[in-house]
């Protein structure tokens, strides 16, 4: 798929993390925060919604559903949080070890090191001479902030913080989870499977529509694929609560 809003005078590079972050992208990140958003609620949409579905296939009491969905949900967003605290921590490692490694080479080999920023620029279709200009001017403003966003492809003064991903992450899982929590414990028993079916499904095509969107890709068949994702979820939960309610386990 070509890119929405892309613009075709820059290939986006490969060592570099995304293409908008190298347009100074406070629009990009934002962006890839709220599509990592909708994915989150995406996941607590269907895990929960199997998880509920599941039992409601194996019994009809509200307290076992409203336990299993709660359950669910908790264990689901804990480790969802727990999972993104480690991931953003090792990589915030990584960029600060970079970064101090960088930090030691400007101070050893401040030569080497303007060469190095000078052939960067260079190799992003800068003239030697102009090249050579704006590293020692960048050099002389905060080499380290320089050669971090050139050579390294971050912002120092912009890390993510793990404990703000993992509270995100938190956060994003519980509203997913909600929907399929109270769409199988608030209507009456009769309707709880059927409410439940259609508005996970509902859901599903929401998110599977932004999703999609955030990230400029298809839209039409990202839907479908969440959609079947998640009534492929629903089926087999349920299948396999109906299997055990009915042998009496
Ligand atoms: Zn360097």
């Amino acid at each position: 798929m070509r890119g929405r809003g892309r613009p075709e005078c820059h290939p986006p590079r490969v060592t570099e993390p995304t293409h908008d972050e190298t347009h100074g992208g406070a629009l990009g990140s934002r962006l890839n925060w709220l599509r990592a958003a909708v994915l989150g609620a995406n996941d607590g949409i269907v895990s929960t919604a199997g998880l509920v579905v599941g039992v409601a296939g194996a019994t009809s009491d509200r307290t076992a559903l409203l336990t299993a969905g709660l359950a669910g949900l908790l264990a689901g967003s804990m480790s969802m949080a727990a999972g993104e605290y480690v991931s953003v921590s090792t990589q915030r490692d990584s960029e600060l070890a970079a970064l101090a490694v960088e930090k030691r080479e400007l101070k050893e080999q401040p030569e080497a090191e303007l060469e190095e920023l000078t052939e960067l620029l260079q190799e992003r279709g800068l003239s030697r001479d102009v090249a050579r200009e704006a590293a020692v001017q960048l050099t002389e403003r905060d080499a380290l902030k320089a050669h971090a966003r050139v050579e390294l492809g971050i912002d120092p003064d912009d890390l993510t913080n793990p404990w703000h991903a993992a509270w995100a992450s938190f956060l994003a899982f519980t509203v997913g989870a909600l929907l399929p929590l109270l769409a199988i414990v608030l209507p009456p028993a009769d309707w709880r499977l059927a409410v439940t079916v259609v508005s996970v499904l509902a859901a599903l095509v929401v998110t599977g529509w932004s999703s999609a969107r955030l990230g400029s890709a298809d839209t039409g068949r990202a839907v479908l694929r969440n959609v079947a994702g998640g009534a492929l979820a629903m089926a087999v939960t349920y299948a396999a609560g109906a299997l055990l309610g009915a042998a009496g386990a």
